[in-house]
């Protein structure tokens, strides 16, 4: 037996997301660690498309969840586009499969067909709460009647509900929640095959994780009321239990589950905030989970050296936004000025920054990455810092120019200076730049604030921006000049009016 799983079986995993909209923050955490473990036992890593519930299927819901995976680097082995031995990998392909193994269960008197109408189902929840009954579900009527167990078909006007043992318990070792133990009677016999011919979420999954050799399931820990069923269709097959490890929910600061009144949930609103995959990945491993309670700052390589799912701690875990900014903050920090500029500017060709009329090179990136490094929690926020670099025009006011304890004729005087020299300077670098605007600093006996203050509002329009000398040097000679220029014809302006 592995050190932390039941099972010594081949280690194969699946991540089985339902197309109902944008991938949740919550969904991909599960592929996240079903990806650490298939990687860790060098096992395979499945992706099933489980679209039985054809009302709730979301045109496209599919490629998110594909692009998803690609963004984090989860590349999976089998399904959702891939060949494998075990597919087809979409529910609805396997309608065959689910009738047969159906007929299976019912011949065996493990299943059967039931024709009660809804208003009748109405009426017996109706008065199993009027009686204050234990069990509210279906009362079995159907599952007395000898004629129900023959073959079921599609065109048959019925479900098929489970013969759910009526005595005894459900129990399992979860790898996260250890002993987990269920009373069978409280169970109502529920529907494994729906009027429309599709089977339900519990009878396609058992099947399939059968059939496909899953050996553990991970999944949200809101699945685990349904384990009980699970079993037990896995013993009417005579099937061994897979393993099975119930992930804690994520929660909001206020404790509730994770929801999009809370921001966002979708994990690719966070690729489109400008946080970093690797960020993610760190992220949401950590919730539920750690090294040593220590350690935040967690490479790939050490997670999928030291991640255990039966570490996982079984209580919901929060999601702290502060945490995931310091986290991608210290990952942007850590990149080269190159892998930076790698990753704003292909953030931008996906994400346009809608400030700039003109896109900056990836050349120039390498240059105002480093510069502005250090600041940013997310690619996003870049375009606010550097938006003056590539902005046509700029906007401020004569007072915004005029800094505190300064007045408008010194501001002109500053103004003038600056152009005077600037447009003599031999190499327009950022060190000659510094050089010469610290020695009119000098020579006019100012406050270096005060001085650089107007000559930033008048450069960039910004109160704060990136370090204004390699800014300027960026900005380039003529511009640069350029923008001087215009703040000085509106400081004369407000001083001849
Ligand atoms: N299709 C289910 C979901 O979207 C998967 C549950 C499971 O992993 O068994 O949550």
């Amino acid at each position: 037996m592995r050190n932390n799983l039941n099972s010594d079986k081949r280690v194969r995993v699946r991540y089985a997301p339902s197309p109902t909209g944008e991938p949740h923050v919550g969904n991909i955490r599960t592929a996240l660690f079903d990806w650490l473990v298939a990687k860790k036992y060098d096992g395979d890593f499945i992706v099933r498309v489980e679209d039985t519930d054809q009302d709730r299927k979301v045109e496209g819901a599919i490629d998110l969840q594909k692009l998803s995976l690609q963004w984090l680097g989860l590349e999976w082995d089998e399904g959702l586009g891939k060949a494998g031995d075990f597919g087809p990998y979409v529910q609805s392909e396997r309608l065959d499969i689910y009738l047969e193994h159906v007929n299976f269960l019912i011949s065996d008197g493990n299943a059967y067909k039931c024709f009660c109408t809804l208003e009748r189902l109405e009426e017996v929840r109706k008065k199993q709460r009027e009686s204050k009954s234990q069990i509210i579900g279906y009362d079995g009527l159907c599952r007395q009647k000898p004629e129900n167990y023959s073959n079921y078909s599609i065109s048959d006007d019925c479900v098929v509900r489970f013969a759910m043992p009526q005595t005894g318990q459900s129990t399992l070792n979860d790898l996260v929640r250890n002993q987990v133990t269920f009373d069978n009677r409280l169970i109502e016999d529920f529907i494994i095959m729906k009027s429309d011919g599709f089977p339900t979420y519990h009878f396609a999954s058992v099947v399939d994780d059968h059939l496909m050799e899953i050996s553990l399931i991970v999944r949200g820990e809101e699945w685990l009321s349904s384990l009980p069923r699970h079993i037990q269709i896995h013993k009417a097959f005579n099937w061994d239990l897979p393993d099975f490890a119930h992930i804690p929910t994520i929660l909001a600061p206020d404790k509730t589950k994770l929801s999009k009144r809370h921001g966002a949930t979708s994990v690719l609103e966070y690729k489109k905030e400008g946080y970093l995959p690797e960020t993610m990945i760190n992220f949401l491993c950590l919730l539920g989970w750690s090294i040593d309670g220590e350690q935040e700052l967690i490479s790939i390589d050490d997670l999928i050296n030291k991640f255990n799912i039966s570490d996982l701690n079984p209580s919901g875990s929060v999601f702290d936004k502060n945490k995931l900014n310091w986290m991608n903050g210290q990952y942007l920090k850590s990149k080269t000025p190159s892998q930076l500029a790698k990753a704003l500017f292909d953030f931008w060709i996906e994400f346009p920054p809608e400030s700039f009329d003109s896109v900056p090179s990836q050349k120039e990136l390498e240059i105002i990455a480093p510069l502005i490094s250090e600041r940013l929690k997310t690619l996003r926020e870049a375009e606010e810092w550097i938006a003056f670099l590539y902005k046509n025009k700029i906007s401020y006011s004569v007072d915004d120019l005029i800094q505190k304890k300064s007045d408008v004729h010194l501001t002109n005087l500053f103004i003038e200076k600056a152009i005077n020299s600037l447009t003599q300077l031999e190499t327009f670098d950022a060190d000659n730049i510094e050089i010469n605007l610290r020695d009119l600093i000098s020579e006019l006996e100012v406050k270096p604030g005060m001085f650089l203050g107007t000559i930033r509002m008048a450069t960039s329009g910004q109160i704060v921006s990136p370090p204004l000398f390699e800014s300027l040097e960026i900005l380039g000679r003529e511009k640069t000049v350029n923008l001087l220029r215009q703040a000085d014809h509106l400081v004369k302006q407000t001083i001849n009016a």
